[in-house]
């Protein structure tokens, strides 16, 4: 038999694992990847802290070499090699060398393109001045730096706060750069939800990070020595160095040139076994548009870890065993992202997303655990939201925030969402534990009893969006001294301890909202008012929640 030629477009996550992959499962092919920059199999979710010297060798960004591949793979790396065509019906490629400038064509029996995303540049008068940087490549953070180096930059703007912005504004920040951050939507991360996202605010506030919510950038002005960066309401900015991160768009020219199906979302559709509409072409990464795990609606995910995933799997569908196809199980957009020493994480579905796919079959839970047992030195608190289904308790989604342990949390609830667990089953999940790790209730148990109770009428919970502040009976049940420190204006103070002596002092032709400071308190009031007959309500992540949802009213107005 001739032996299958596979070209591959694209050599960095999704491509270079796919190539990779086929030599391990097929020694015979010819095996060529082309790559349109100068590198392969680059570390590109590293270039933020290349900018920022935390990495401080160029050379550690790359994870293998055109030789390695050559020399462990027996693969052909073409760099600076750009795929201008796909002729889908010869079966062929045109290829142009960058260097030469050659154009050529070359075969195919199976090809796979990975060509990724590219960073959006929004067609904004000004956006093409010197000093308006996009990170995407090696040769991008090297200008970077080259840039804060010769224009001795003390300010900068990063507008965008998705995971790329965020974590350019620490390096940028740790640099000793004042950085202003501009985002249009009223709260960063996207991927949180806005009360979620409140505690990234203050904590970016709190180191030295300008915010700049709500508000749109509507053209750049070059000044002398500076860029002015005008804001929608009239203000400017002026910085010294400008870093775009407003999201990306799926790589699609080559699939269009094939004659391939586009999906609803603009990425190119693939089946599970990542195979186009030709069946000679797959397609991996941040290109194409994958099932979402909980809500099965087509999705663009750009991450790496799908995309590593998928190029596996094509591989793995292209010289693998025929009668075992490999599926890609969907994407659920698990992600993490630090800045300036607060993780933040996420994976399945936020609140925000199920609202805006008319979803309302749904309930959710906040906690404020610690991350390992409070005795235990350093304990820092995480907080938690946890969304699942109401009429199962299939987990939907988690976000979790804090200083310590939050992706370890996070990535248990994506294993659960994946193999469609429940609530239930995230009471009962057996996890490691020791004093300094966790407690012998890990944070995931706790999300899990929480949710459990809601949803079997142990208690019933409220959300800070339902409370009126002025209109519900509010029973605070914290020591007389916390409440001093804050409450809710028309609060009522019964301390827990004393609740039991005092229910003549309760009204019982009204719903009471009875809260403390994480909702743990208030869960064993309304467990006692329950049972003699109140109507109770718990107010879900308690007073410890409410900064951050006060902030983000403000925020609302504004
Ligand atoms: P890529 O890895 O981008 O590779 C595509 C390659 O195809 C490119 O090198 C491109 O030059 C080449 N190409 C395109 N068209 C052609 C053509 N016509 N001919 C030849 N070559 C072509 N994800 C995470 O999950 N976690 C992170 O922390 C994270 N951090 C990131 C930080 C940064 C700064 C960036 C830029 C991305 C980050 N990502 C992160 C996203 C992640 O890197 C991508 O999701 C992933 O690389 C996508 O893989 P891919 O193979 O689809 O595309």
């Amino acid at each position: 038999m001739k032996p299958i030629k596979l070209l591959v477009v694209g050599g960095v996550a999704g491509g270079a694992s796919c190539a990779a992959r086929a030599r391990r499962l097929c020694e015979q092919a010819e095996i060529i990847v082309f790559e349109r920059g100068p590198y392969v199999s680059f570390a590109n979710c590293g270039l933020p802290y290349y900018v920022g010297k935390v990495i401080k060798n160029e050379d550690d960004l790359l994870v293998a070499s055109p030789e390695l591949f050559k020399n462990r793979f027996n693969i052909d790396i073409r760099t600076c090699h750009n795929v201008r065509q796909v002729f889908a019906r010869e079966k062929e490629i045109e290829v142009q060398d960058m260097n030469s400038g050659r154009i050529y064509r070359e075969k195919y029996d199976a090809l796979v393109l990975s060509p990724g995303s590219e960073p959006i540049r929004p067609p904004l008068e000004g956006i093409n001045l010197p000093g308006i940087f996009t990170l995407w490549t090696i040769p991008d953070s090297r200008a970077i730096i080259q840039w804060i180096k010769s224009k001795r930059v003390k300010r900068a703007v990063v507008v965008g706060g998705g995971f790329i912005g965020l974590e350019m504004t620490e390096s940028l920040t740790r640099l000793g750069i004042q950085t202003t951050v501009i985002e249009m939507q009223p709260h960063l991360m996207p991927s949180l939800d806005p009360e979620m996202a409140a505690f990234l605010h203050d904590h970016l506030t709190a180191g030295g990070v300008e915010l700049r919510l709500n508000s749109a950038v509507t053209a750049f002005r070059s000044g002398k020595d500076s860029i002015s960066v005008l804001l929608a309401s009239g203000q400017t900015i002026s910085t010294d160095l400008v870093i775009l991160s407003v999201g990306v768009r799926p790589r699609t020219e080559l699939a269009v040139s094939a004659g391939l199906r586009i999906g609803e979302t603009g990425g190119i559709w693939v089946d599970d076994q990542m195979r186009t509409s030709d069946e000679n072409i797959w397609a991996v990464g941040d290109a194409v548009e994958v099932e979402d795990v909980v809500t099965k609606l087509k999705r663009l995910i750009p991450l790496a870890g799908p995309a590593n995933r998928q190029g596996r799997i094509a591989a793995d569908n292209i010289f693998g065993d025929k009668s075992r196809p490999h599926r890609f199980r969907g994407s659920q957009a698990t992600a993490v992202c630090g800045v300036l020493g607060m993780t933040v994480a996420s994976t399945g579905v936020s609140e925000k997303y199920l609202k805006k796919i008319g979803q309302t079959d749904y309930e959710k839970i906040y906690l404020h655990p610690d991350n390992h047992a409070a005795y235990y030195p350093d304990a820092k608190t995480i907080t938690f939201k946890l969304i699942f289904a109401k009429a199962d308790g299939r987990v939907l989604g988690a976000q979790a925030v804090g200083l310590d342990g939050v992706e370890k949390r996070i990535d248990v609830i994506a294993m659960a969402i994946q193999m469609g667990a429940t609530v239930f089953d995230l009471e009962e999940a057996e996890l490691c534990y020791a004093p300094q790790y966790g407690s012998a209730k890990d944070p995931v148990n706790l999300a899990g009893m929480i949710a459990a109770n809601t949803l079997n009428g142990q208690v019933a919970v409220g959300h800070w969006h339902d409370l009126s502040e002025s209109e519900d009976y509010v029973l605070d049940v914290r020591e007389p001294e916390e409440f001093e420190e804050d409450h809710f204006p028309k609060a009522v103070n019964i301390p827990l301890e004393t609740l039991r002596f005092r229910l003549s002092e309760l009204p019982r032709n009204r719903e009471i909202w009875a809260h403390c400071f994480v909702g743990q308190r208030s869960y064993y009031a309304c467990r006692i008012l329950q049972q003699h007959g109140f109507k109770v309500k718990n107010l879900s992540g308690g007073f410890q929640l409410y900064p951050a949802v006060k902030a983000y009213k403000e925020l609302l107005k504004n």
